[in-house]
């Protein structure tokens, strides 16, 4: 059963129900319909009832894109919750998640920011949900070292004899590597779309951790793993959510290998734990899961261990690192800094309406795999020319802003539209991330419409920040 909210999407939604039934497939992205994107937390009554009501206040306002819920908010806090707020963190919500944004005890080195770190003041809309105090958080990060909150990035555990079959049939990744082994790979739907990116870490010969984007990975998982369970018990296979009884701390920047070295004996030296790669280590007498791996594009670990040991280890972290200038940071430093890297949110950048070849993630297919969920389908598209392209653009003027979703226009046509943006702090420009033709390439002039303006912007090659990647493997 289907039913459009407006008249806009009653052809859209009629088309999408007829794919379903016929093609067992949407060509459309459903993922925001998907009935098992919601939490738990999310299904109560109490939930339903509070965010049902904001809705029907909020129905014809336009609303900006960070415009946060006002209630029920606090439903999910990670270990490092009570330090955030010391620290003055300005939270938004994400899957019931206090995520902290920026932290206004960073506003002192606002006095201290080099010029060239300075942002341009933004126009009154952008401006909103957004803090100066991001340039000084990203700043302390490319240059010193952050601590980064990535608890709210959903983890799952994969266990048992058929971890391994099972993630092998439904990833592009090779996974089948040693333990300590970590993969950057991508489910896909049968016709090669892009259902999800992930981080498959192989802990063992038998468990898996995965980083996923939402509970409709869990679901899928977990239904093919009681699929593969039941067709052969001897290759049985456990899916498991353990975000919440975890945590994870992204220590990122040139100077977090001195600030580590502090409160662990463990080798963490470029030979002892190379990037991508996994090990347990302990700091401080705390056990963790350290990954050679960063969003930000820096040198430095996610540090996982479990909800009772994160607040410890937050403590540890922070007051080992005040001699390097630690500082804690949010996420509009990160959403940045991601961005400058060129790395992909999945849901925003692409989606299932995308392949991988479209959206620069070929790398993460796997050469010379086979039979995984998508293969033929991608055999076929790796042999086509794309008609179109995730680019990367920087805006001309230096300074204009936009925030996602505006279009796009090449030649006064409207060719396509902008995914995720942000200013560029290290590179000192805005930059943005656009669907557009394939036709359009690098160096080409474009416009993106905002609120009624044209803003001049060039297609860039990218990354935009340490193509040669040597800050990651420093
Ligand atoms: C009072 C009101 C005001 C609205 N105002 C606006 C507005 O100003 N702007 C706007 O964009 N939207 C508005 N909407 C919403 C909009 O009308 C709907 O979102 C849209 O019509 C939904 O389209 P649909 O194709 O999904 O379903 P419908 O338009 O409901 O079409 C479903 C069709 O299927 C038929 N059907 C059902 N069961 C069967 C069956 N078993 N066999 C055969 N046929 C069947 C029904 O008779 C119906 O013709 C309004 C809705 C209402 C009720």
């Amino acid at each position: 059963m289907a039913e459009a909210v407006w008249v806009t999407h009653s052809a859209g939604v009629a088309r999408a129900m007829a794919e379903l039934l016929i093609e067992g497939q949407s060509h459309t992205d459903l993922h925001g319909c998907e009935i098992t994107r919601f939490e738990k937390v999310q299904t109560s009554d109490q939930y339903v009832s509070e965010t049902s009501q904001q809705n029907f206040v909020e129905i014809y306002d336009v609303l900006h894109p960070l415009q946060p819920k006002e209630s029920p908010r606090d439903l999910r806090v990670s270990p490092f919750n009570v330090r955030q707020k010391e620290l003055g963190a300005f939270f938004l919500e994400s899957a019931g998640w206090e995520r902290p944004h920026w932290f206004e005890a960073n506003r002192g080195l606002l006095a201290e920011l080099p010029a060239e770190w300075q942002a341009p003041e933004r126009d009154e809309w952008s401006a909103m949900f957004s803090s100066p105090i991001s340039a000084a958080e990203a700043w302390k990060t490319r240059t010193a070292v952050g601590l980064y909150d990535m608890t709210p990035l959903k983890r799952l555990a994969v266990n048992g004899p058929g971890a391994q079959d099972l993630l092998h049939r439904l990833s592009t990744g090779n996974i089948t590597k040693k333990p300590g082994a970590v993969t950057y790979c991508l489910l896909l739907e049968h016709d090669g779309g892009i259902r999800s990116d992930v981080t498959v870490a192989r802990l063992g010969e038998e468990d898996f951790q995965l980083g996923v984007n939402s509970n409709v990975d869990f679901d899928y998982l977990r239904v093919e793993a009681r699929k593969q369970s039941a067709a052969d018990p001897a290759r049985w296979v456990h899916v498991s959510d353990i975000t919440g009884s975890t945590c994870c701390i992204g220590l990122w920047g040139p100077l977090a290998r001195e600030v580590i070295g502090k409160v662990s004996a463990d080798d963490l030296s470029n030979d002892g734990l190379k990037y991508f790669r996994t090990k347990e280590i302990s700091v401080g007498g705390i056990p963790v899961t350290a990954m050679r791996l960063s969003y930000v594009g820096e040198l430095g670990w996610e540090l996982y261990t479990t909800a009772e040991y994160g607040l410890g280890l937050w403590d540890l972290l922070y007051e080992a690192g005040q001699e390097q200038g630690i500082v804690a940071a949010g996420r509009g430093a990160f959403n940045s800094m991601r961005l400058e890297k060129g790395y992909r949110l999945w849901g925003t950048d692409m989606t299932s309406e995308h392949h991988p070849y479209q959206a620069g993630l070929g790398f993460s297919v796997a050469k010379d795999k086979a039979g995984f969920v998508g293969a033929e389908a991608l055999a076929a598209l790796k042999e086509r020319q794309p008609d179109k392209i995730l680019r990367c653009l920087t805006v001309d003027d230096g300074t204009s802003l936009v925030l996602g979703k505006e279009p796009v226009y090449v030649n006064g046509e409207a060719a396509g539209y902008v995914t995720s943006a942000a200013y560029g702090y290290s590179i000192r420009k805005p930059l943005a991330y656009a669907w557009l033709p394939a036709s359009v390439s690098e160096g080409a002039a474009v416009e993106l419409e905002y609120f009624g303006l044209r803003v001049a912007a060039t297609v860039t090659a990218e990354p935009l920040f340490d193509p040669g990647m040597e800050r990651l493997r420093g």
